[in-house]
């Protein structure tokens, strides 16, 4: 672009001051004019490729000081050239704009050719390109119009850790209870609205922002201020590093949000112990659910989200990097969602690594916030790809309480949980529809154990040596009075979730057991059952010795009862699941793996723990051509099976070819549907009766 087409925007109440520049440059340039601070920021915001503004100090509405400390805020505005019009050098606020980061000064009266040249001057030199963070505060920044208006606070931290106060906003001034013609008193008499802080919370508030200052970390926290009425008030507010510093400053820009404003005596003393968490200083979970209820009910016609978001395995950073950069990373994303959410609603930490917003759906900006938080997991500076996911909950349900939301939204997060893909989800009504099937799954599980409505099913393997069943698979069918059969997809997960699948695992088993004793009364030959163990049972310390009770209620010897574990329990942990098998197989347990090859650790589960089945699911496959990768791998799992001294099932076989395929690579046994279904024991029995050939 060439000089003549630069943007210039001249911001000054005075007319006749305005025209005078204009005319002095418009022959060269684009000139613009606004008449105060909100004007210059609405333009601004419209044409963010101005490239030099000149700026009036005294102003009506937003005063150049205000502006100049908003646009610095601002990544966009970082390195916008920024020309100060002052009445004269003595001034001391000339001294204070500098520090805040006005670029040159011009002094009235102007001298016309002199303004020309520096604005050629500034408009040559280059410019750096800003890196712009999603979710930065421009939100903030460019939100003067709106209803909620915040006061900013910029403070010089100093080496030795004192504080005073560079700057502080009209609103600012406000929000401690002075008025506007008192503010100006204040300026003139160089005042230090630190003053406001009582002592007793003065040292909180000093480390919070030499944290920032040290840190050059944005952090949210809770700011306790003595109004000029004396009345206590507490503000949420957000506190960044500020552009300009040099060796023994550091500028630190808080930014109070008049949001969350409360006296002290009304309804904050109702909240129950601490108001804040302690490591990020944003809200904590009580204090979020009683914010989140009063802005629901402030705005009664406005419609709301409600959002929680957490990283996915966020055990594993702490784990790998130390709870350290846990730490940090969580401060970071309190700072965010903080920022996201300022002078457009709430925000707190659940717990852990979950936290929780709630703002109005207008403002609400699906794409910003997932933006700002995959530029956070960019600039860690960690190997590592932060994940995080993200469930919201539109408000439909007003009077629900604010801790049902968090789980409408916990809820939807659940379904992406995991996705690398899809980092958000929507509460919706079929996913309420989904989750209500559900609840009455769990409503109904325990009558439905003690009914006896969880029935035995069998499902043969066959050997391909000897031909015939060798050993059947008990699976679970839950026999409901209303909905008929449920299949074990429908509940299994669910159980695993709320630890229900201890006890139907133990209840299964047992009519595994009873069916065994029972065959052998009635003078049958012994046929072997694998059970399912769930990894929540496989981790249970009483695991052996509860089956080994089992066992011996029934009069029956470990090798009866097969264990089938699935591979998750290995990426669960470990070493835990070495430890539980070597007991088990102590014991005299056959272990088998079950659908081996579906997770993603099952070679290492091979080389750690010694096994004595490998199930291979047919289903995980794919197709099996004659010669396709598919046939090659299961060539290779075969081969490594047998050389580890382990028998092969093939579970899942549905075709003549496939068998013909297994039965030709040494596969030792088979399961599926070619040669039958999972049934019930009457008919399972008759089955074995009249045994088809292979
Ligand atoms: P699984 O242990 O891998 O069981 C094999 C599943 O494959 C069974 O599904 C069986 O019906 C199905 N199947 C067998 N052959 C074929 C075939 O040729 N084609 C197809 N399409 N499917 C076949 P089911 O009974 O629905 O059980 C599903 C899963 O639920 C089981 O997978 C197991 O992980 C779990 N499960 C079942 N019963 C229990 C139980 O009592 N306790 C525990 N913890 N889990 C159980
Ligand atoms: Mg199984
Ligand atoms: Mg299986």
């Amino acid at each position: 672009m060439d000089n003549k087409e630069k943007k210039i925007l001249i911001v000054d109440d005075d007319e006749t001051s305005r025209s005078l520049i204009r005319q002095t440059l418009c022959d060269y340039h684009h000139v613009y004019e606004a008449a105060d601070g909100v004007e210059a920021l609405a333009f601004l915001q419209r044409n963010p490729d101005t490239a030099l503004v000149f700026m009036d100090i005294l102003m009506p509405r937003m005063d150049g000081l205000e502006l100049l400390v908003r646009l610095r805020l601002s990544p966009k505005f970082r390195e916008l050239p920024i020309i100060m019009l002052s009445a004269s050098s003595e001034d001391d606020v000339n001294q204070k704009a500098t520090r805040l980061g006005a670029t040159r000064f011009a002094y009235k009266p102007y001298r016309m050719a002199l303004l020309l040249q520096m604005a050629e001057d500034l408009l040559v030199l280059p410019r750096k390109e800003a890196d712009i963070a999603p979710g930065s505060l421009d939100a903030f920044i460019f939100s003067r119009s709106q209803a909620i208006d915040s006061g900013i606070l910029i403070i010089e931290a100093r080496e030795d850790g004192t504080l005073s106060t560079l700057y502080f906003s009209p609103t600012y001034a406000m929000l401690c209870g002075y008025t506007a013609r008192e503010y100006n008193a204040l300026v003139a008499a160089g005042s230090d609205l630190l003053t406001t802080i009582p002592g007793d919370h003065y040292d909180s508030f000093r480390m919070s922002v030499g944290m920032i200052a040290e840190e050059k970390m944005p952090m949210a926290f809770y700011m306790h201020v003595q109004r000029q009425d004396r009345q206590a008030l507490t503000l949420s507010c957000l506190g960044e590093h500020y552009m300009v510093e040099d060796d023994e400053h550091s500028l630190v820009c808080l930014i109070a949000d008049t949001q969350e404003l409360e006296t002290e005596r009304g309804s904050a003393s109702d909240l129950p112990g601490e108001r804040l968490d302690r490591l990020t200083g944003i809200s904590n979970r009580d204090t979020f659910f009683l914010s989140a209820r009063r802005l629901l009910d402030e705005y009664p016609d406005d419609k709301f989200v409600l959002g929680t978001f957490d990283i996915d395995r966020f055990k594993v950073i702490n784990d790998v990097y130390g709870t350290q950069v846990g730490d940090s990373i969580l401060v970071q994303l309190a700072a965010s969602v903080a920022r996201e959410v300022l002078g457009k609603g709430v925000c707190g930490r659940l717990g852990a690594d979950v936290f929780a917003f709630c703002m109005r759906e207008e403002d609400f900006d699906l794409e910003g916030l997932l933006q700002g938080q995959r530029f956070l997991s960019d600039n860690l500076g960690l190997a590592y790809n932060l994940v995080i996911h993200n469930g919201i909950y539109p408000v439909i349900e007003r009077e629900a309480e604010i801790a049902t939301m968090c789980d409408r939204a916990n809820m939807a997060r659940s379904t992406v949980k995991g996705d690398f893909n899809k980092r958000y989800a929507y509460y919706d009504e079929p996913m309420r529809e989904a989750i209500l099937a559900e609840q009455e799954i769990l409503n109904d599980m325990q009558k439905a154990l003690e009914t006896g409505a969880f029935v035995l099913y069998l499902q043969p393997i066959y050997s391909l040596n000897f031909e015939k069943p060798v050993s059947a698979e008990a699976l679970v069918r839950w026999k409901h009075p209303e909905k008929g059969i449920i299949e074990p997809g429908k509940f299994i997960s669910l159980f695993e979730h709320n630890r229900f699948i201890t006890n139907l695992d133990h209840y299964m088993w047992e009519l595994a057991c009873r069916y065994l004793a029972d065959r052998r009364e009635r003078g049958l030959a012994p046929l072997p059952i694998s059970v399912n163990v769930s990894r929540i049972n496989l981790f249970q310390p009483d695991l052996v010795s509860d089956l080994m009770a089992l066992l011996q209620k029934y009069d029956l010897t470990p090798s009866m009862l097969r264990l089938e574990i699935t591979e998750t329990a290995y990426m669960d942990d470990p070493e835990q699941l070495i430890t539980a098998s070597e007991k088990l197989r102590k014991a005299g347990f056959k272990l088998h793996v079950d659908d081996f090859g579906s997770g993603y650790s099952s070679l290492h589960m091979l080389k750690d723990i010694p096994l004595d089945v490998l199930k291979l699911d047919m289903r995980f496959l794919g197709d099996l051509e004659p010669s396709s990768r598919a046939a090659t791998v299961l060539l290779g799992v075969i081969r490594i099976a047998q050389s580890l001294g382990m028998v092969t099932v093939a579970e899942g076989v549905e075709t003549r070819f496939q068998l013909e395929f297994l039965r030709s690579a040494g596969c030792d046994n088979i399961q599926g549907f070619l040669l039958a279904k999972p049934m019930p024991i009457d008919e399972f029995e008759f089955f074995l009766d009249s045994c088809p050939i292979l």
